[in-house]
């Protein structure tokens, strides 16, 4: 699933191609994409108008229009777009073989043709005159000024629930995904099933501090694209993010801090890797007990 550094990517990217463009024709080619207003409306109200900005606010892309309706998309799990240049209507498109999962397409006025693909369907657009109502819950952005050491280690003091699911809780901070809380619990050597209220003021500064640098530097490197390749630019183009990835799907291999054995395990449906030396265990006891009965 995109998290911020890849949607950031996308909004860099589709910026300078649709800034000022108008679209010509909507198409919505699965309905079900559209979660508001009717699809029919969407594309009623689309067309003719064109993109003012192009922005992005937690995982959501979001295109300010000439209208002042603002166009938000959530990708979800394997939503993308794809820049096709000088393909008109007209079905002269040579230059790329048909993608079975394009569920909407936009003719833009300069002769680009973008198309939005989504093979398992999870992805929404929303158009509305308020961004915020549909967006207005989210916690703050990572990347701006309002997330800082004091807010994170006041916010933590309140939550009892473990680090982990609480980074990937997108109400109470914003953009982070799987991958990204990974690597910055990693960084900071806090184990993911500690409980968030148990950080020290240390380890809320060096969260704080390592959240920051996974998200900068993921955006820097343009994302990750992992082998199922559900990431790319919309020209094509793959992220290099991953070959930066310390533990992320890869338990069993040595970490690149310590040497010791990385280890992966389930939290709430979702894979956790982590450094069992470097991030230690929250439960120490429960592994020593484990480790006397082994003995
Ligand atoms: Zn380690």
């Amino acid at each position: 699933m995109p998290e911020l550094p890849e949607v950031e990517t996308i909004a860099r990217q589709l910026r300078p191609r649709l800034l000022q463009r108008r679209f010509d024709a909507v198409d919505i080619l699965w309905a079900r994409t559209v979660e508001q207003p009717s699809p029919a409306e969407f594309a009623r109200e689309l067309l003719g108008t064109s993109v003012q900005e192009v922005g992005r606010r937690g995982k959501f892309l979001s295109f300010a229009l000439s209208t002042g309706k603002t166009w938000l998309v959530h990708l979800r799990m394997t939503g993308k777009f794809r820049i096709q240049d000088g393909v008109g209507d007209s079905g002269a498109n040579t230059s790329t073989e048909e993608d079975p999962h394009v569920r909407a397409r936009f003719q833009l006025d300069d002769g680009t043709r973008l198309d939005y693909s989504d093979p398992r369907k999870f992805g929404r657009f929303y158009l509305v005159e308020d961004p915020c109502s549909i967006t207005g819950a989210l916690g703050p952005e990572p990347l701006s000024p309002e997330f800082t050491v004091a807010w994170l280690s006041t916010a933590l003091k309140d939550r009892r629930g473990e680090i982990k699911r609480l980074l990937l809780d997108q109400n109470f901070l914003a953009g982070l995904g799987n991958i990204y809380v990974n690597e910055a619990l990693w960084r900071a050597g806090i184990h993911p099933l500690r409980t968030a209220n148990s950080l020290t003021t240390d380890e809320a500064i060096r969260l704080h501090g390592t959240i920051v640098s996974v998200l900068r530097e993921g955006v820097e490197n343009g994302g990750a694209t992992l082998p199922d390749r559900q990431y790319v630019y919309p020209n094509g183009d793959l992220g290099q993010q991953q070959l930066h990835l310390a533990v992320y799907d890869r338990a069993g291999e040595c970490c690149p801090r310590c040497g010791y054995v990385l280890e992966r395990i389930v939290q709430a449906q979702r894979s956790t890797y982590f450094c069992p030396l470097c991030q230690p265990c929250p439960h120490p006891d429960r592994v020593e007990s484990d480790a006397e009965r082994e003995g």
